[in-house]
């Protein structure tokens, strides 16, 4: 039977990266022992002292309403935290606190986007952005790009992409899936494409600007000519391991934070209180006392990567950011492996669900169809099992 919903959510796709998730909690409660790599969500507990500043507002009866953006404190400490780390000055008028960086994301396009409106999204790119860009009844424009190139677009690529119709860019750095961070010099040349077109506005997601290994990412904002139609979104699930949470934000300029409270205030209201206060403890804290977890992180990483390199059909490259890897897995392309035929990736990604009990994410659900994701916020013990795993299904 067909239930009578609206086209909206029909011409809406499932959230690939949650469905993977759901689907490996599902086998594991029938008992089989899953392994996910799916899902980009740290496997630390949040600090003590950030649960500590939770508890203490719990204490102190934090339980009412909030401001729609969020409680002043937490935006004066974002500002602050907008200023040590990426050299931008906002005011708290230009900060709007939200349930998540998705809902700072999902705010933006429906306050910008009209039906008909173009979004640039250079590919790979997180799975919801198409998905807010559908729902804002724009139409989205992916820019390929290619893991010989650590999966970085060109400024001639965005240039070539842009029609009368764009109004946006998604931009992600460090990148999910990649983990590919543009440096300076990069977004400056991709800067210079866009001055020429100032109707286009940039959506700078920086969710995992603290997840970094080699160079500290920098912020489009930052560029004096891009300040005026940017828009900065970032959160504390990634750095602070506070998934479950769900503070996000955004520093953009004032007409663009009010029209994204006059959103929020119609569909969910100011974010929970407690997590706003633990945030203020969070954003204030020097990222010192995060760095553990980075560093952890980067062990992961030089351990997955040189494990995938031992598997022949793998394409790696060496991300510098993030908790992905993205390989490109199009080797397999057209085999047959342990009676199982490997059209594309989602058959990849399946395959190593069904035969290695390893949960990853298809490349398509990001753009980029030759590749997999494998998320390694995971432990090393995990980590080792599940390429294990791998290799041998593919032997
Ligand atoms: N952003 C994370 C990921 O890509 C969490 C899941 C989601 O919201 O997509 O895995």
């Amino acid at each position: 039977m067909t239930h009578p919903l609206s086209d909206r959510i029909n011409s809406l796709p499932v959230s690939q990266t949650l469905a993977m998730a759901a689907k490996a909690r599902e086998l594991r409660a029938e008992g089989k022992d899953i392994i996910g790599l799916s899902l980009g969500e740290p496997d630390f507990n949040t600090p003590d002292f950030i649960k500590d500043a939770a508890i203490e507002a719990i204490n102190q009866n934090y339980n009412s309403y909030t401001p729609v953006d969020g409680y002043v404190a937490l935006k004066e400490a974002i500002c602050t935290k907008f200023k040590r780390d990426n050299d931008l000055v906002y005011k708290p008028n230009q900060i709007v606190v939200s349930t998540g960086a998705k809902q700072s994301i999902a705010n933006v396009a429906q306050v910008l986007l009209n039906p008909g409106d173009e979004v640039l999204l250079p590919a790979p790119y997180w799975v919801s952005y198409a998905a807010i860009a559908i729902l804002s009844e724009a139409t989205y424009v992916e820019i390929p790009s290619a893991i010989e190139n650590d999966f970085k677009i060109t400024p001639a690529q965005l240039e070539a992409s842009i029609t009368p119709k764009t109004k946006m860019i998604f931009f992600n750095s460090p990148n999910n899936p990649s983990g590919t961070i543009y440096s300076e010099a990069e977004y400056r040349a991709l800067a210079a494409v866009l001055e020429k077109y100032p109707k286009i506005f940039i959506l700078s997601d920086e969710i995992y600007e603290h997840i970094n290994y080699d160079a500290k990412p920098f912020s489009f904002a930052a560029i004096e000519s891009m300040y005026d139609r940017t828009i900065t979104v970032n959160g504390l699930a990634k750095a602070f391991a506070m998934t479950g949470w769900r503070v996000g934000y955004l520093g953009a300029p004032e007409w663009i934070a009010k029209a994204c409270t006059k959103m929020q205030g119609q569909v969910t209201s100011g974010t929970n209180c407690i997590a706003q206060r633990a945030a203020i403890t969070a954003v204030l804290a020097p990222v010192s006392k995060i760095q553990y977890m980075v560093d952890e992180f980067k062990t992961r990483r030089d351990i997955i990567i040189n494990l995938l390199r031992e598997i022949d059909g793998f394409k790696i490259n060496v991300p510098e950011g993030a908790f992905y890897v993205f390989p490109d897995i199009s080797a397999f392309f057209g085999k047959t492996i342990n009676g199982v035929k490997i059209e594309n990736a989602s058959d990849f990604s399946l395959f190593l669900l069904e035969k290695a009990n390893v949960a990853t994410v298809t490349g398509d659900a990001f753009g980029t169809p030759n590749c997999i994701r494998l998320s390694y916020a995971a432990s090393e013990l995990q980590i080792r099992e599940a390429i294990k795993r791998i290799k041998k299904a593919l032997s």
